[in-house]
């Protein structure tokens, strides 16, 4: 899967262009639904994110500009179709908004979604969506838009973002986080985002951090996530991750910093960008203390000054990721249609 040979020369470096190779403007059924879409501009991805407090839908270009967006409250109440009617709702109006408002033509949906699933999101069982259990939210979103639909995990689809606009341009390996209500992950190694057997690769939220530690919701004890998850520390603290002491910002930073050693010692990495509520929340005390700990623990030849650094999207980052994932999966898509001609 080099992928060089699909070039477009549409992105300014090689990694990016093996990473998400776009061609703008471009889609395979131009021609049909003519006389709408002669009004309208340009394609758009309608991006969706879906985590544990919110679900978020928004409109990219195919050059990654994000046009316009939306949000709900993720309203645990409601039952799993409950949940994805309320979810349909906001994707409609986003595709609404497309050709009316923005004169722009929507191509497909994007999608990142909280784990764990099965390889592209066929099914979904996010830890902190209790009434989706092998949801099937794929096929659900192509039935409720008739659009293509690709999916992808949010810490993945972050990956893709910071790694195509962010924080991570231009590195052809790199670890993409999420620390907020849990954690998650995304490794970019040698230009290309790792999948794993049924696309849950990344899970960095389950490297043990303190053996003997508190019971992760996985089974395990210990993990990354069952200690310094948004959900752990106001677990262990009885407050809220908005209202943290001195003492949990280090800590915090400390046990991201030592997961983020073993990603980069095992996998050579030298850069790892680090988003989510409770990470960018807890700011320069967080970062610092888990820089500290990785220059503790990162002393091998090749991962010795390897970076932890605040993603560069801010809150764009899910969204834009969501819609790297359509665009991926769209040349992807492209490529095997003419793989097969
Ligand atoms: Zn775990």
């Amino acid at each position: 899967m080099s992928g060089s040979d699909e070039r477009t020369g549409s992105m300014s470096d090689d990694t990016l262009d093996r990473l998400l190779s776009t061609e703008p403007g471009r889609t395979d059924d131009q021609g049909e639904d003519e006389g709408k879409s002669r009004q309208l501009v340009g394609d758009v991805i309608v991006a969706v994110d879906i985590g544990g407090t919110k679900m978020a839908a928004g409109l990219m270009t195919m050059q990654g500009e994000l046009l316009d967006r939306d949000q709900i409250p993720v309203d645990h109440r409601l039952s799993a179709d409950g949940l994805f009617n309320s979810l349909h709702t906001l994707v409609n109006s986003q595709l609404v908004r497309a050709r009316d408002h923005h004169h722009m033509r929507p191509v497909a949906i994007g999608v990142g979604c909280a784990g764990p699933m099965s390889r592209g999101a066929e099914t979904v069982s996010p830890i902190n969506i209790h009434s989706w259990r092998e949801f099937p939210l794929r096929e659900r979103l192509v039935a409720g838009t008739t659009l293509p639909v690709y999916a992808d995990l949010d810490a993945k689809a972050l990956a893709l973002a910071e790694g195509w606009l962010g924080g991570a341009q231009g590195k052809e390996s790199f670890m993409a986080m999420v620390v907020g209500t849990g954690v998650g992950g995304g490794i970019v190694l040698n230009g290309q985002l790792l999948d794993g057997a049924e696309g849950n690769a990344g899970h960095v939220g389950h490297i043990v951090v303190e053996p003997n530690g508190r019971r992760c919701g996985c089974g395990s004890k210990g993990c990354l996530e069952a200690e310094a998850s948004g959900n752990a520390i106001e677990a262990i603290t009885g407050r809220p991750p908005s209202e943290p002491t001195y003492e949990i910002m280090q800590r915090t930073g400390r046990l991201v910093g030592r997961a983020a050693a073993s990603v980069c010692n095992l996998l050579d990495l030298d850069l790892v960008v680090v988003g989510g509520s409770v990470a960018l929340g807890f700011g320069a005390t967080f970062f610092n203390s888990a820089q500290e700990t990785l220059d503790e623990h990162a002393k091998l030849s090749f991962s010795r000054g390897a970076r932890i650094t605040p993603v560069r999207l801010g809150d764009r980052g899910p969204l834009i990721g969501a819609g790297a994932v359509a665009v991926r999966g769209m040349h992807r898509a492209r490529r095997a249609a003419r793989s097969q001609q």
